[in-house]
């Protein structure tokens, strides 16, 4: 398999992709060509275990990179650390309406689906090719969790997570700030996710201080996360063998897990309408309504995790909407980077809206979601999958089709929500009981990307 980038640059592989996260020339990596499932290869996997099922799947984006045994083996122990036996379970809510339950990870949110894989088989690449990295992060606060859970204690890696101060839940904070492995590094930085990430930006732009730190990422733009993500729509669609064609509902932040179902539809999987639940940060479903993708200031919400202006992945769809058009990709981001603004053209709007739906709720329907869930199922979500259940009942989506809401974390990682909307306090899974009282290592620092590169120069290993 080999690797593109959205803006042009030909000719990567599976190692390179993952390692490198970013294209060299900015853009993102997706493959070539995309894999295909036929319907017979697809009912050959009903009724098999998750991480068989996700072996297979992502077995064709491997190329000569692993081998089968070590991939088999990073997979498995992988999904070994999720606490439910199903690994991402599908909850049925009435008749057509399910919650597709991802938050069984070690830091109870979707992003273990991927990073707890993605950590692997990073340290197996460096492994292999007798190098070592400066993992950084920037998060709104499950991405650091996630990367620092999977990433601890790996004698070839040093990780930095960025968090925008003040800005995650405690829970979310205390599961970054715990970890004591001596290589983990956190930062608590004086400015919003936003600016989180352009630092993490421009720290990529300094080539001397990337090749020096061996700086790598493993955010929402690195496609092994992407290739991960995919995997459970497919476990899902072969789990329901669904009479019409499933429209899933995704609460988005980055685009990267609403993409990853794009990505199971172009390998063949027959998908309804991928839903972009967004909140009050309506960039998206704006971009989507409208053809205008412009981007404001973040505004804070019951659901952090999805307080964005600037979706990274959304890149990948307008390359594969303009039909791979990377003059033009190139030429629209530039725009957007200068001017915060991108208009997406007629014949690739009409693409995106073939395949995505979008709708926004804000913080008062959220809250209205959770009592609702509470009330009519018996279920208490959290305020991000309320955000999907939400836009679930404004849309109108074909009747009679099953429609799967992501239930992209554990309630008890955003507890306050439940309070407010239910009067119940979710309760932490026993394994993180004691985690409210744990000792916590964290450095504040101000929003300039010189002081995060002295952090960063002064904790980090060289490569
Ligand atoms: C990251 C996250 C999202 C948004 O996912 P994207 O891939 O960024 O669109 C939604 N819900 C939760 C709980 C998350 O952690």
């Amino acid at each position: 398999m080999r690797y593109l980038s959205t803006r042009g640059a030909a000719g990567t592989d599976f190692a390179e992709v993952l390692l490198g996260g970013l294209a060299p020339d900015g853009g993102l990596y997706l493959p070539e060509a995309w894999p295909e499932f036929s319907a017979k290869d697809l009912g050959a996997l009903e009724g098999r275990p998750y991480a068989e099922v996700a072996f297979e799947i992502m077995r064709p984006f491997i190329g000569g990179a692993f081998t089968e045994e070590e991939f088999r083996a990073d997979v498995q122990s992988a999904y070994a650390s999720f606490s439910h036996p199903q690994t991402v379970p599908l909850k049925q809510l009435s008749s057509n309406k399910y919650l597709l339950e991802l938050f069984h990870g070690p830091t109870l949110a979707f992003k273990d689906v991927a990073m707890q894989l993605l950590g692997r088989l990073f340290a197996r690449g460096l492994e292999k090719l007798k190098r070592r990295a400066t993992i950084i992060v920037a998060t709104s606060g499950d991405t650091g969790s996630a990367a620092i859970a999977a990433l601890k204690g790996q004698p070839n890696v040093d990780i930095v997570v960025l968090h925008p101060k003040g800005r995650v839940s405690d829970v979310q904070r205390r599961q970054m700030t715990t970890v004591l492995d001596s290589n983990v590094h956190n930062i608590a930085l004086e400015g919003s996710f936003d600016d989180t990430q352009s630092i993490v930006k421009e720290l990529f732009a300094d080539r001397a201080f990337v090749s020096h730190v061996g700086l790598a990422a493993v955010n929402s733009i690195n496609f092994a996360r992407i290739m991960a993500q995919c995997v459970y729509y497919f476990t899902a669609s072969i789990a329901l063998k669904p009479a019409g064609r499933i429209n899933f509902v995704v609460p988005t932040g980055n685009f990267g897990d609403v993409f990853a179902g794009e990505a199971a539809s172009r390998m063949g999987l027959p998908i309804g309408k991928l839903v972009v639940a967004t909140n009050a940060n309506d960039i998206l479903a704006r971009a989507l309504k409208t053809g205008i993708y412009s981007s404001g200031s973040a505004q804070a919400t019951l659901s952090p995790s999805m307080d964005i202006q600037v979706a990274s992945n959304f890149e990948r769809a307008l390359f594969e909407a303009s039909g791979r058009d990377v003059g033009w990709v190139t030429q629209a981001m530039a725009a957007f980077s200068d001017s915060r603004r991108l208009a997406i053209p007629p014949g690739s709007l009409k693409e995106l809206a073939e395949r995505y739906l979008a709708e926004s709720a804000n913080d008062d329907e959220t809250l209205e979601a959770i009592s609702r869930a509470y009330q009519d199922y018996g279920v208490v979500v959290d305020p991000h999958t309320a955000v999907g259940l939400a836009v679930a009942d404004k849309l109108e989506l074909q009747s009679g089709a099953p429609v799967v809401v992501l239930a992209t974390a554990h309630p008890a990682k955003f507890p306050d929500a439940a309070v407010r909307a239910t009067g119940i306090h979710p309760e932490l899974p026993p394994q993180l009981g004691d985690l409210l009282t744990r000792e916590e290592r964290c450095a504040v620092l101000p929003n300039a990307v010189a002081e995060v590169r002295e952090f960063v120069l002064g904790r980090a290993k060289a490569a």
